[in-house]
């Protein structure tokens, strides 16, 4: 008897061999041996310790909407994190569980009168993952919304404050270390607008940047990060374009951020294709699969596509998915 899927079994419900395909917004990815959804942190808490102690590997999943796994098997255990807790708690805190859905808390919040976590609105996945990789969309980040986090670390349940996530444009300590984020407290504030203009203003902007993404085909959102140029020498994230200046319109030398899709379609990517992956024609910072792709296909194209933005600007672009192997 397979020891490991019967005590998974007390934890939550748990599935053999299945198609990773079916847990990415990218349609990809290989069979997990054992693929366990978890609803509650305590239940957790209790699969992680008995991985531990029985030193069996594994990988968290959210919403699998920034993730590129494998097509090979993942020989280990995938474990989806679905908890749903949503408290509110004394001033314009929430308190959410790592496995809520960020378009949910982020309606939720303003529902609740509260404002600031309305950028949420626009972005897939759970709010772990976006914890984990500091999501951001329409000017607001995770960072700009943590007060604190829990965290299960090597056994121990720890509880960090904003600065000691280590924040940065896409980046936080958790992408540097193992520890799985159980719940998250925003800090939101008191909207002096109703609920029901806060929520038409959102869904205006969410319009607006849903009209410049590529609808309708599987996509992991942006695939490569901006790239910051104006941060000082040597600090994480910066890169001095060593392309002549002209090539790189002034606003974004002014800004300090030159986008990732513009390089992309620049260097003469948009529309570029390895089997059935595509660098999207609309949007050149989406791959889309146009259904049949595979997980190398979407490797070798981010390949391909950041061999020639070097090649033309001399810029390394760095992914912002997550690639998923054991
Ligand atoms: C159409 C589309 C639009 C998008 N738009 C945006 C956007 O505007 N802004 C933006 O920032 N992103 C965007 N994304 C990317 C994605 O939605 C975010 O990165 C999201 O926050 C990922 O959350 P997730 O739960 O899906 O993470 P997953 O894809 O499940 O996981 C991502 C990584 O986080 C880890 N992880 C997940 N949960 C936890 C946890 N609880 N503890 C520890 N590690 C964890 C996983 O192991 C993995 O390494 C978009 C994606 C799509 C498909």
């Amino acid at each position: 008897m397979d020891t490991i899927y019967t005590t998974l079994k007390k934890f939550g419900k748990v599935k053999l061999n299945e198609p990773m395909s079916k847990h990415t917004t990218f349609k990809l990815g290989g069979p997990a041996k054992y693929f366990i959804t978890i609803d509650k942190n305590e239940k957790l808490v209790e699969v992680l310790n008995f991985l531990r102690e029985e030193n069996v590997e594994y990988v968290i999943l959210g919403g699998g909407s920034n993730v590129l796994c494998t097509d090979k098997e993942l020989d280990g255990v995938v474990i989806k994190i679905a908890s749903s807790e949503i408290k509110q708690l004394e001033n314009n805190i929430l308190q959410v569980d790592a496995g809520c859905i960020t378009v949910a808390v982020a309606r939720e919040s303003v529902r609740l009168g509260l404002t600031g976590f309305e950028w949420g609105i626009g972005v897939p996945g759970t709010i772990g993952g976006a914890v984990r990789g500091n999501a951001g969309a329409m000017g607001g980040d995770m960072k700009g919304n943590i007060e604190r986090v829990e965290v299960y670390r090597q056994g121990e349940i720890l509880e960090l404050t904003n600065e000691e996530c280590g924040f940065a444009y896409r980046e936080s300590i958790f992408k540097l270390n193992n520890d799985v984020i159980l719940r998250v407290w925003l800090k939101l504030e008191k909207s002096s607008e109703e609920s029901k203009d806060l929520m038409k203003k959102a869904l205006e902007n969410i319009q607006y940047r849903n009209s410049t993404q590529p609808q309708g085909f599987a996509s992991s959102g942006c695939i490569f990060k901006n790239v910051i140029v104006n941060l000082p020498a040597g600090q994480a994230g910066s890169q001095k374009p060593k392309a002549k200046s002209q090539d790189i319109p002034q606003e974004f030398l002014d800004k300090g951020v030159i986008s990732a899709g513009w390089l992309v379609d620049n260097a003469g990517c948009k529309g570029l294709q390895i089997g059935k992956a595509q660098v999207s024609e609309k949007h050149a910072n989406f791959i889309v699969n146009l259904g049949g792709a595979t997980a190398e296909d979407v490797k070798n194209l981010i390949d391909e596509v950041k061999e020639k933005v070097y090649n033309k600007f001399k810029i390394n672009l760095e992914t912002e998915v997550q690639e998923i192997v054991f």
